[in-house]
């Protein structure tokens, strides 16, 4: 057994498990892009992980066979024990999630990542390996300094996103004196802890990591608490490519190929991700990985008088759309809350089969998660064809004859346009106010996730159908018969 476990052959089929399980993410990654492949990707994904996983146990039995390590049972027994106790948690976790708390639960993965790049981190610089002497000793520093910056970073950034997704932390940005110059001098006191740390090889080299991961950590926090309401997506999304990236630190600590193949890919599509948020929100990546820089934290708290607003009934609703020749549907977090994805689908449904011609409208940043409508109305089975991106539909607004605003506020709010003091000015919304009528589903006049007021409310075309959004659209189900 032992001779197998140390053989050339082994290590072998190991890289060749690591190379094939590289490519299925991305297999995974690729068919993750289109919702037709998204439970293709997902199946490559797990395929990929499931090969990774027993790989890597091997790989560890193949290093525990040497003089002097612990006996090969206990190791395997630790390793199923941990991952018995992980495995139970998540699957936990997952089972009993809420799609509405999918944004905080990513978050908080996220911060595991980062957690687990800094222990590793740690773990490498008090038992080195022997390979890591000489010139090899410097880069391992290096990359021990990086891991451990990054992944602080990673983790206290994305506890504080957590916090704000969950509405456990104020979703307004936190606004210190000279907070940009903060973060340069972080990074600056680093660069030199850096130095300091790569050029002491004695054991006080302890002391410049320790000072940079409490920087490191301060910097994480600060960098997201910077960030206000209508940024976060593009902030959960910069996490997700932070993790990647830590992941990959851990990869070169660990001398795991796998491990920096993987975090690499979640690093740079986390990345093209956010820069797609951010070409889809106006902003410019590099004032949101500042931590709103630029924006300086501007957040209108004047409270504008708009007028009355109007309010109507499921009846006349079901009304409206029997006489409508186009409809459109533009769901928001407030979908999500109210789980209206099903009757939403159900309607759409009754709707198309009487000749209406019913598609739908998504905002980029509409609910709490990049893509979360599409998965709504999806696992409702809603026809892809018919669900449209923002700027797939925006022109079509004045020509459509009633548009329902299921649960979405700050998406749909023209203020974004109109108001250069709002903290959404600038960003492109859904042009709803166009069409002939627009009817808001939701519960009261309260502000969506920015905290601003909109002006939508109060436009002569605008009607508010108050209550619960599945409630309201299971009335209007009814009411078409
Ligand atoms: P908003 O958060 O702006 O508004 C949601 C609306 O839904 C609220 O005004 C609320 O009004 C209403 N609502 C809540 N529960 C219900 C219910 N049960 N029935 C009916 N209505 C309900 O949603 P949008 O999707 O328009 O905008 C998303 C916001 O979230 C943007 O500001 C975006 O920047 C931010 N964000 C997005 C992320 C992403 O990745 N997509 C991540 C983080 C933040 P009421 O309480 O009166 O019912």
């Amino acid at each position: 057994m032992n001779d197998f476990l140390a053989s050339e052959q082994l290590a072998g089929v190991i890289q060749a498990a690591y190379i094939i399980a590289g490519v299925l993410f991305i297999f995974a990654l690729a068919g993750l892009s289109k919702h037709e492949t998204a439970k293709r990707g997902n199946l490559f994904g797990m395929a990929g992980m499931g090969l990774a996983l027993v790989a890597t146990i091997v790989l560890v039995a193949k290093n525990s066979t040497g003089a002097g390590q612990r006996p090969l049972a206990v190791t395997l027994a630790l390793i199923v024990v941990a991952m018995a106790i992980g495995g139970a948690i998540g699957a936990w976790r997952a089972r009993t999630v809420e799609m509405t708390g999918m944004p905080e639960l990513v978050a908080m993965l996220h911060s595991f990542v980062g957690v687990a790049a800094v222990l590793v981190g740690y773990n490498s610089y008090l038992e080195p390996g022997l390979e890591n002497t000489g010139s090899l000793a410097s880069i391992h520093s290096a990359e021990v300094f990086l891991g451990v910056f990054i992944g602080a970073v990673t983790f206290t950034g994305s506890i504080v996103a957590y916090l704000k997704l969950s509405a456990k932390m104020k979703s307004s940005p936190l606004v210190l004196p000279q907070r940009h110059k903060l973060n340069a001098a972080i990074l600056l006191v680093s660069a030199v802890l850096l130095v300091w740390f790569m050029g002491n090889h004695e054991s006080s080299a302890i002391i410049p990591l320790l000072i940079m991961t409490a920087l490191a950590l301060f910097l994480g926090f600060h960098l997201v608490a910077a960030i206000g309401g209508g940024d976060m997506p593009v902030v959960v999304s910069m996490l997700n490519s932070y993790s990647g990236w830590a992941a990959a630190a851990a990869g070169f600590m660990l001398n795991n190929d796998l491990l920096i193949i993987t975090g690499s890919l979640v690093g740079a599509s986390g990345a093209i991700l956010s820069y797609i948020m951010c070409k889809a929100m106006n902003r410019s990546f590099f004032s949101v990985i500042a931590g709103g820089f630029g924006s300086d934290g501007a957040v209108s708290g004047e409270v504008k008088d708009y007028g009355d607003h109007r309010e109507t009934t499921a009846a006349e609703v079901a009304e409206m759309l029997s006489n409508a020749h186009s409809v459109v549907i533009t769901p928001g977090y407030g979908m999500a809350v109210a789980q209206a994805q099903y009757p939403v689908a159900e309607m759409t449904a009754k709707l198309r089969a009487r000749g209406v011609n019913v598609r739908f409208g998504i905002h980029p940043v509409a609910g709490r998660l990049p893509g979360h409508m599409n998965v709504l109305l999806a696992e409702a089975k809603v026809p892809y064809d018919i669900v449209l991106e923002m700027d797939e539909i925006n022109e079509d607004f004045p020509e459509t004859d009633v548009v329902l605003v299921i649960g979405a506020n700050d998406t749909v709010n023209p203020a974004a346009y109109d108001d250069p003091s709002s903290p959404i000015a600038g960003m492109p919304v859904l042009e709803v106010w166009k069409a002939h009528e627009v009817v808001i589903f939701k519960r009261s006049m309260a502000t969506g996730y920015a905290g601003v007021q909109n002006p939508l409310f109060f436009k002569d075309n605008s009607m508010m159908l108050f209550g619960d959004a599945k409630e309201r659209v299971d009335d209007i189900v009814r009411a078409l018969g």
